[in-house]
């Protein structure tokens, strides 16, 4: 192997990391274009500039190096604690996915759920085509608490490349659960996550509070009761009401009043769950049971649908 990928025997990240995601992103777009899970979507969908240059170069750039920043001050402070640096790389690759996964799923559960935290996270729900490039159009407030919370605990107590290594299994999961491939992983997804239930999380049959929360493990959902997965695709993605085009202007969207819009993150979900007086609460076409972890904010005071139920039959 040539020198300039082993760095003194091991792997060097800062060269392999940008590598494996870019080949990553071809064979992703590759895939999507031979198995569509949406037909007919494009490659060069509406907000894919915006996505692309500002989020994914502009942004991720940034706030990157203002997070291993803010990380590596903490870690001088802290004194380089480096409690699981001797460990095998690949066992601290498996202690942090999880517990920063099961971070995630809590804290996006929670952004999903209480308004102002939802401001972060309602960029991210913005796209109306769901494709490889969507999961990187996340508010940097969104950004800023869920890399920190992510990265310090590595800076501090994990070996030195875990950042750079974690950073390129964030990047590849993130492109694969949102990508428009007709992904069929059968009893693996209800461990590993994927496109067949984070797609269903961008659903504009928004039901409640939401649904399929985890991120790199399905199982989560499964074991708290948020796991949706119906047999057919959803009718559409993205948010039922205006979101600005421009990055700068989707950055300060955020910043709103908030009597000058709708109050949570139910948003189709409000008409299902809060259906005009006296007229039925309504269910999917399918009749598939949904998903309904909690209370909906806007229909707490109406009928509420189905209680937590998920169907695990794929037959779509
Ligand atoms: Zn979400
Ligand atoms: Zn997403």
């Amino acid at each position: 192997m040539p020198t300039i990928i082993l760095d003194n025997g091991r792997l060097n990240w800062a060269l392999v990391s940008p590598a494996i995601i870019g080949t990553w992103a071809f064979i992703v777009i590759g895939l999507e274009r031979l198995f569509p899970y949406d037909k007919g979507q494009k490659l060069f969908r509406k907000g894919w500039f915006t996505d692309f240059f500002w989020y994914t170069l502009v942004q991720s750039y940034v706030l990157g190096l203002v997070i291993q920043a803010f990380a590596e001050f903490l870690d001088a402070k802290a004194g380089r604690p480096r409690w699981v640096a001797d460990w095998p790389l690949w066992q601290q690759v498996i202690l942090f996915l999880l517990v920063h996964d099961f971070y995630i799923y809590w804290f996006h559960r929670a952004q999903h759920r209480f308004p102002l935290l939802w401001r972060s996270h309602e960029a991210h729900h913005s796209v109306k085509d769901v494709d490889w490039l969507a999961g990187s159009r996340s508010h940097p407030i969104e950004i800023m608490i869920n890399q920190s919370i992510e990265f310090v605990p590595i800076v501090l107590f994990a070996s030195p490349e875990l950042f750079l290594v974690k950073g390129t299994i964030d990047a590849v999961w993130g492109m694969y659960i949102h990508s428009n491939i007709n992904v069929r992983s059968g009893p693996l997804q209800y461990v590993i996550n994927g496109p067949e239930m984070h797609r269903w999380h961008h659903s504009a049959e928004y039901i409640g509070y939401g649904f399929n929360y985890g991120t790199k493990f399905a199982v989560w959902d499964y074991l708290f009761g948020t796991a949706h997965r119906p047999p057919r695709k959803p009718p559409g993605y993205g948010l039922d009401e205006a979101f600005p085009d421009g990055y700068f202007q989707q950055i300060v969207h955020a910043f709103r009043r908030f009597d000058a819009a709708p109050a949570a993150p139910v948003s189709t979900g409000a008409r299902l769950a809060q259906p005009a007086s006296g007229a039925p609460v309504a269910q999917p076409a399918s009749g598939a049971p949904v998903a309904q972890p909690e209370q909906p904010v806007i229909a707490s005071t109406s009928k509420a649908v189905a209680p937590a139920r998920e169907s695990t039959v794929d037959t779509r």
